[in-house]
């Protein structure tokens, strides 16, 4: 057994010292390089979209996708309270401000709030949904799909088709994930889907990030706002403001041999979740309309914070969910509509390890803690 018992850490038991050996011999090491556009091809095979662009980050994603879909200085959008910092920020990157909704049983947004906010606390003029509060266009939704589960992308849909938004999936921790009904992977039903490959995520890269879109040429200029909008590489013309937010070959070395383990990955998540509950745990469930990637587990507890120093105590990390953006020094002055179970589940909720390098005797040891 681990002298210490980490919440979650990356996997790196495949291909991936090779395929990164190989990208340093052959001098490519930087944002050019084979692997980046063999990383997307695969991906979009996985994901059975059309395209992908491979970036540096999930928030560098989350940037792109807020900027083709028209967010600027003065606009709103429509996110999560419950959710990591970077589904929000990019919106204050480009001027815009979030109004924060509440989160459903799964943690996921709750749509029917969503669409009660838009239809008592907005008007449709013109094609624009307006906020009646503050006179302001609001032109987003940010669908943060939490621990693997998915948002009900179809409803959503549904709901962006009658007020004229664009919705930009934050699939980054649903990876695999998929809907058992049409196949639909956590990302590819929006008009932008946004993945990450941060250490702790299902798959990493070390870093880095990918979008995909309903439009192919979106993901063409993701891809070319994430290389400097160069027009003509020779001469250096830049007829756009681009960025630099493009994936390097070493990344993508490694996020290839990742993508080799992923339905391994989850294989190993979902085993270690049923040992979980077969030991006792008060686990929260996956949707069961969804094949879940079941990325992070979460405990329910009254006693969260206690928990939390017991299983410190005992070498094992464990974490409360996410402080509510809402509730954030840079946001509490933002709007919020009815935020209520996101703030129930925060205070019982505690991620336990969850990593796929997990042995038995791990899991039994965290459990035998936890009860
Ligand atoms: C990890 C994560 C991101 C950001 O990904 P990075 O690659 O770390 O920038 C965005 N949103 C959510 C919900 C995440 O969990």
């Amino acid at each position: 057994m681990s002298d210490f018992i980490p919440l979650s850490v990356p996997n790196l038991s495949g291909n991936e010292l090779e395929y990164l050996i190989d990208a340093v011999k052959s001098g490519w090491i930087s944002t050019s390089g084979g692997r980046i556009s063999e990383f997307e091809e695969k991906l979009a095979q996985y994901l059975k979209v059309k395209k992908v662009a491979a970036i540096q980050s999930g928030t560098a994603g989350l940037h792109l996708a807020m900027i083709l879909s028209d967010v600027g200085y003065g606009d709103e959008v429509i996110v999560p309270t419950l959710t990591f910092i970077a589904a929000v920020n990019p919106a204050r990157y480009l001027g815009a401000e979030p109004i924060f909704m509440d989160c459903d049983d799964y943690l996921c947004l709750d749509i029917e709030k969503v669409a009660d906010f838009c239809e008592k606390e907005c008007d449709f003029k013109r094609g624009k949904l307006i906020n009646k509060t503050t006179g302001k266009h609001i032109k987003v939704i940010v669908a943060v799909h939490v621990f693997g589960n998915i948002v009900d992308m179809y409803a959503l849909m549904k709901l962006a088709q009658k007020y004229n938004l664009t919705v930009i999936e934050d699939a980054t921790e649903a990876l695999g994930s998929y809907n058992k009904e049409t196949g639909d992977f956590a990302g590819a039903v929006g008009d932008f889907g946004v993945y990450s490959f941060n250490g702790n995520k299902i798959i990493t890269a070390g870093g880095g990030g990918a979008v995909t879109a309903k439009s192919s040429a979106l993901v063409d200029r993701a891809k070319y706002l994430s290389s400097q909008a160069k027009d003509d590489d020779v001469r250096f013309v830049h007829n756009e403001t681009g960025y630099n937010y493009r994936m390097t070959n070493l990344q993508a070395s490694i996020g290839l041999a990742q993508l080799e383990q992923i339905e391994e990955f989850i294989g190993i998540k979902e085993k270690n979740y049923a040992l979980y509950k077969a030991a006792g745990l008060n686990l929260l469930g996956f949707q069961k309309n969804i094949r879940s990637n079941k990325w992070f587990y979460s405990l329910i507890t009254d006693d969260r914070d206690g928990l939390i120093k017991r299983l410190q105590e005992n070498n094992i990390q464990s974490r409360p969910i996410w402080t509510l953006i809402h509730t954030l020094r840079p946001y509490k002055q933002c709007q919020s509509y009815k935020i209520d179970k996101a703030i129930k589940y925060w205070g019982k909720v505690v991620n336990i390890p969850c990593s796929t390098n997990l042995t038995k005797d791990d899991i039994a040891y965290v459990a035998s803690k936890i009860q």
